[in-house]
């Protein structure tokens, strides 16, 4: 390989969302570009302009940014290139590397007729016409694609794959409204952009076919391709609505951290040896195009859960309240001063079995409750005259300890010594009567997050006044 920096790039069109396979071919070109030192770039194709609205940029920019990818360089907008690519068509033009093409419409229509029912590629009888032309008339560019001979592909992830020349029609450069097509556009942008490796969906190889001819044509170096497996569901099909989720915005709604999904996502067709968890420093020093797999990669829950446990698990206890702030907003939770307080408590005690964001939301609710307590039937039934006059003396000797877990833990020990009970005689009830039926951790736990007053305050609630 040449000693030119290496040049990655993400190319993908805003269609409105950001598929979690744009999110791995962006991780897998950033990871090589750290790897080897050199720089990973962004191109928004942008040519539909139909679809291509400032909306859908926003989704690709914020999609990357979430995932903490974003590109070494400003992007590179497609559609302001247009004038560019026309100029490389009419170079090739002049080069003899392409031709005019005035078949009709109705003319390309039988061509395409008869190309089937003989069972080869469409061909212009224009790409021999050796006469005057009339430049005024409706016409395409074409490429003069060899016809002979075999175009390789020497692909860092799918091996070597062969096309035979006389199997690809001479792609249009230029339309007859004299737009660029994408096989151009893409094949002038990475040239310009310096691009050395294309890394991209492998349902972009037979393009890659198509785009070396451009490429040739120019005289120009081609990239190394490497083209990545599709991502499938859980059942082995093309990830599709049926599997839960597709856009990288979706997994962000879910609950799942970027570094997570970033760990998930680098396992997904390729890894490490054994190693499941890993930070994006490890990742980037060990990352090689050539270990990817060819085959499709299967998007398992299950590990992503895990992961993203792993992760909730190490988070920062402020970063995780703004983000169950933003879930509890999503619901509509009243929101009452003291609140962030009560998470910044409640969050590192019961992260530990929450997979998302949304469960760790959950989990923190019961120390968000304002009083009166709702109490579920079943805790009522708790509340028998018994266990209320042992809450009522428990209460009494809380009031006066100290507000940690190990310490409360202790304190509940001594109480049910002193009443000569188990903790199973009242540890429900009180489970209960702080969390009002909710999810809780165990009760030293639930204590701290709730506070010391306002625990006290929801235990004299359940008591007969
Ligand atoms: N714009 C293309 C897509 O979104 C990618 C083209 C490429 O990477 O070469 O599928």
């Amino acid at each position: 390989m040449s000693e030119r920096q290496v040049v990655t790039r993400i190319a993908p069109s805003p269609t409105g969302s950001m598929h979690i396979g744009t999110a791995r071919t962006a991780l897998f070109n950033w990871l090589y570009a750290r790897r080897t030192g050199g720089k990973y770039l962004l191109r928004i194709e942008d040519t539909d302009r139909e679809r291509s609205t400032d909306a859908a940029v926003k989704v690709i920019l914020d999609g990357l940014t979430w995932l903490g990818l974003e590109p070494d360089e400003t992007p590179v907008f497609q559609f302001a290139r247009a004038d560019r690519h026309r100029e490389v068509a009419l170079d090739l033009l002049s080069r003899g590397s392409a031709y005019r093409d005035y078949m009709t419409p109705d003319e390309l229509a039988e061509e395409r007729e008869r190309a089937r029912a003989e069972g080869r590629v469409v061909r212009s009888p224009w790409r021999d016409h050796d006469g005057p032309v009339d430049p005024g008339r409706p016409h395409v560019i074409r490429l003069r694609a060899p016809q002979e001979g075999e175009t390789r592909i020497d692909d860092q992830v799918k091996g070597e794959v062969v096309f035979r020349n006389v199997d690809l029609d001479d792609l249009i450069l230029l339309r007859t409204d004299g737009t660029p097509t994408y096989n151009l556009a893409v094949v002038v942008d990475d040239h310009d952009m310096g691009v050395t490796h294309v890394i991209r969906g492998d349902d972009h190889l037979n393009n890659a076919a198509r785009q070396t001819h451009i490429y040739q044509a120019m005289g120009w170096d081609t990239p190394v391709w490497a083209h990545l497996p599709m991502i499938h569901g859980p059942d082995g099909k093309k990830l599709s609505k049926r599997h839960g989720a597709q856009a990288v915005s979706e997994f962000d709604d879910m609950g799942y951290l970027p570094e997570a999904l970033r760990n998930y996502l680098a396992k997904l067709g390729w890894g490490h040896g054994d190693d499941e968890i890993f930070s994006d420093a490890q990742a980037s020093s060990w990352f090689d195009i050539r270990d990817v797999v060819g085959a499709p990669a299967r998007l398992d829950w299950d590990k992503l859960n895990h992961l993203n446990n792993h992760y909730i698990r190490l988070a920062d206890p402020a970063r995780l309240a703004d983000l169950v702030e933003k879930v509890l907003a999503s619901r509509d939770w009243p929101v009452h001063d003291g609140d962030r307080e009560i998470l910044l408590r409640t969050l590192p005690l019961v992260r530990e079995g929450a997979r998302t964001v949304l469960d760790l939301a959950d989990a923190a609710v019961f120390a968000l409750k304002r009083r009166p307590l709702d109490l579920p039937e079943k805790a009522r039934g708790l509340l028998t005259e018994e266990t209320q006059g042992r809450l009522g003396r428990l209460a009494t000797r809380l009031a006066g300890a100290e507000w940690t877990v190990p310490s409360l833990e202790a304190e509940i020990r001594a109480f049910a010594e002193a009443e000569g009970v188990g903790i199973g005689k009242f540890g429900p009830a009180l489970r209960a009567v702080l969390s009002g039926g909710s999810p809780a951790p165990d009760l030293a736990g639930a204590l701290v997050s709730i506070g010391q007053a306002e625990s006290l305050a929801r235990i004299q609630d359940a008591l007969p006044n």
